[in-house]
């Protein structure tokens, strides 16, 4: 293996960045993000981390092992998305884009040239299309509650038709930090400091103004047809889910995580059945973005001092220090890259999710709860606690006293 290419900080006045022009409508004149550290691509990056966000560690194990080149240069053909996302006016406006790279699934066709002189420049964002076969919507497609349209629906085994992408983090810190109502330099020192120093050109090169986090990025699931999404007469259902992997996959009764995606996915469908769109926007922030170990800390301590939604959020804060970090300030940039610019039915509870859409300018005309008789019995304690709280409810707001009453299952009531 070669020497490790050192830090651009290390030889300062051999760096120059590539222009890099966040906002501008011109991709040409935007400019390729380069992040590499091959001999072409060090003393031209414009910006800081790496491609992949955490999964880059899991390349420097490939490379070390020797499993990988450390000069491979990806293979790109036939990998363009099987749809045109339309270029929005949103992509040009530079407050409104700050967390994802709006060409991010083109740059093999708009930097072609450059890919083609040798620099390592990757696509962020990757969109295709897929079959889908959900049990819960198997079931009520069974049962007559959705019907097989041979568009959406495909067939009576349920098969469901959707376009998908993946989207990786690229922040622009100046709009990050501005979003985010923070001072750029002391957002970049505490990144800088909360990574362990992983990456010093946060603090070194304040002039590379992009960083691709270590941190996982988000999907998106398009029921119906992906034109109509920023055209605001046709109607549009959207859940934005945040990773709850216990519920999500392995459906654990202790919070509504799957049973609402999956209501969500329910609406989505509808909706794009009625001749409007369905979107499902999944993104990678486990256990409110806290992760699954703090998570599970604050099961067992719920479980052990006696689960009750008077106490719900004290726990995560106890643990955590905060009850929350998924900042969905940041949220809304997925829905601007699409278009969308109003939400007729939008599938979700949070105050959170709502108040930063509405704070983007994207319209919410009505907000969907889950209904009752999908809230698994021992997740009262959290609902309570979240309407408590400010989460959206179109019943009942329990007061302090009602709190403290809905307790949930001790470990005493668990079998072993
Ligand atoms: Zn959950």
């Amino acid at each position: 293996m070669e020497k490790p290419a050192p830090t651009t900080y290390a030889h300062d006045k051999d760096v120059h960045p590539s222009k890099l022009n966040w906002g501008e409508t011109d991709p040409c004149v935007r400019g390729p993000v380069i992040i590499g550290r091959d001999a072409l691509s060090i003393n031209i990056r414009n910006a800081i981390g790496a491609y992949g966000g955490p999964y880059s560690i899991y390349r420097g194990l490939a490379v070390a092992m020797g499993d990988l080149s450390h000069n491979h240069r990806p293979n790109f053909e036939n990998t363009q998305p099987p749809i045109e996302i339309k270029q929005q006016p949103q992509w040009s406006d530079p407050s409104k884009i700050v967390a994802l790279d709006p060409f991010g699934h083109l740059t093999n066709e708009y930097f072609k040239k450059e890919i083609d002189e040798g620099l390592d420049i990757r696509p962020t964002i990757a969109i295709t299309r897929a079959h889908m076969l959900v049990p819960e919507i198997q079931e009520e497609i069974r049962t007559g509650g959705i019907a097989v349209d041979g568009k959406v629906v495909v067939n009576e085994t349920g098969e469901l038709n959707v376009h998908k992408g993946a989207i990786d983090p690229v922040w622009y810190l100046p709009g990050v930090a501005a979003r985010l109502k923070v001072d750029e330099d002391f957002l970049r020192r505490s990144l800088f400091e909360n990574s362990g120093g992983m990456y010093p050109e946060l603090i070194t090169r304040p002039d590379l103004k992009v960083f691709l986090p270590p941190i996982g990025g988000a999907s998106v699931y398009i029921f119906g047809n992906h034109e109509l999404l920023s055209d605001p007469d046709v109607r549009l259902t959207v859940r934005v889910h945040d990773e709850c992997n216990g519920s999500d996959v392995f459906g654990s009764d202790i919070c509504t995580c799957r049973p609402y995606l999956i209501f969500g996915m329910k609406e989505a469908i509808k909706e794009a059945q009625n001749g409007g769109v369905g979107l499902i926007i999944y993104f990678r922030k486990e256990g409110r973005a806290l992760g699954e170990v703090t998570k599970y800390l604050v099961y067992n301590a719920r479980k052990r001092e006696g689960d009750s939604a008077a106490k719900y959020f004290a726990r995560t804060e106890n643990v955590a220090g905060v009850k929350d970090m998924r900042f969905q300030a940041l949220m809304p940039d997925i829905l601007h890259w699409l278009g969308v610019t109003k939400i007729d039915r939008f599938t979700s509870m949070s105050n959170m999710k709502h108040d930063a859409l509405v704070d983007a300018g994207i319209k919410v005309l009505e907000r969907v709860p889950i209904p009752d008789e999908l809230v698994p019995p021992d997740s009262k304690v959290e609902m309570e606690a979240k309407v408590a709280a400010g989460y959206y409810t179109n019943g009942h707001v329990p007061c302090p006293t009602e709190l403290s009453r809905t307790v949930g299952r001790g470990w005493d009531e668990f079998h072993h």
